[in-house]
């Protein structure tokens, strides 16, 4: 179970601002990958935020796993958040990166090695584990990244334009790994921010499309609809 539902969620930042999001409801269902497309501005990372409880929202329901999850630390939500920028640790190694998270958690000793090893296989991540992040490129810095949400186990992984960052064959590579990790982990629930409309008919089970804080439209992919 990882479902997603926004119900009617308005999100405003502060008593004078306008609304951000007005009125969003969707749900995202269990396993799929949804993608959110818009310009710059439109509300994307305001509604990924919410989902995170990074973001408190103004009014509406917010739901994962059939939990109602307005008032829930982002701690207890059950997500894991990949951002654009990496912001791993300098001075800790890919590994240390990776545990850190568990380790704060207080998790044992062997389910962290155990978690670690399993989600360094998926992210071919094995062979730098020893590295800084300094001794890294930015396609495995950005795996690293991946990594250290996959460790948590999440029922849903939310991603803000991971790829804006790299260069444009990194893009390609970073893109196929995501979509694979998405195989490979059939059941958690995705939620992709992009402003790049190729990413996200490539990636996408479901396109959702925002302007000026409104979900305007809904569809499947380009892969799933097949073309005319
Ligand atoms: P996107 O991810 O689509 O580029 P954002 O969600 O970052 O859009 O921003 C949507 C709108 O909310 C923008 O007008 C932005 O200026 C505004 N906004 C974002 N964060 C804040 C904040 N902390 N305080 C006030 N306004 C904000
Ligand atoms: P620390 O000194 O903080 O224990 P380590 O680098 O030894 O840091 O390890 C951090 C975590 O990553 C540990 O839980 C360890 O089990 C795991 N780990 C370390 N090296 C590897 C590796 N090469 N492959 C998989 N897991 C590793």
């Amino acid at each position: 179970m990882s479902r997603i539902e926004f119900n009617r969620v308005n999100k405003r930042y502060g008593p004078n601002l306008p609304l951000t999001i007005k009125d969003a409801t969707l749900t995202v269902n269990d396993g799929e990958f949804c993608v959110f497309v818009g310009p710059s501005g439109c509300g994307k990372s305001t509604l990924l935020r919410c989902v995170a409880g990074l973001e408190d929202i103004t009014s509406g329901d917010l739901s994962i796993a059939g939990t109602r999850v307005n008032d829930l630390p982002p701690a207890k939500r059950g997500v894991a958040m990949v951002f654009q920028s990496y912001a791993l640790y300098p001075h800790m190694t890919v590994a240390q990166n990776m545990a850190f998270g568990l380790q704060v958690m207080g998790a044992d000793k062997a389910a962290i090695a155990a978690k670690v090893k399993a989600a360094a296989d998926i992210l071919q991540l094995t062979p730098l584990m020893d590295r800084l992040p300094k001794m890294l490129s930015g396609g495995q810095r950005q795996r690293v990244a991946i990594g250290r949400a996959i460790v948590k186990e999440p029922k849903v992984f939310l991603f803000d334009e991971p790829l804006s960052n790299l260069d444009a064959a990194l893009r390609v590579q970073t893109r196929l790994e995501i979509a694979k990790l998405h195989h490979d982990l059939g059941s958690a629930s995705m939620i992709y921010v992009t402003h790049d409309q190729v990413e996200a008919m490539t990636l996408a089970d479901k396109i959702v499309l925002l302007h000026t804080g409104q979900l305007i439209d809904e569809r499947g992919s380009v892969a799933q609809v097949g073309s005319p």
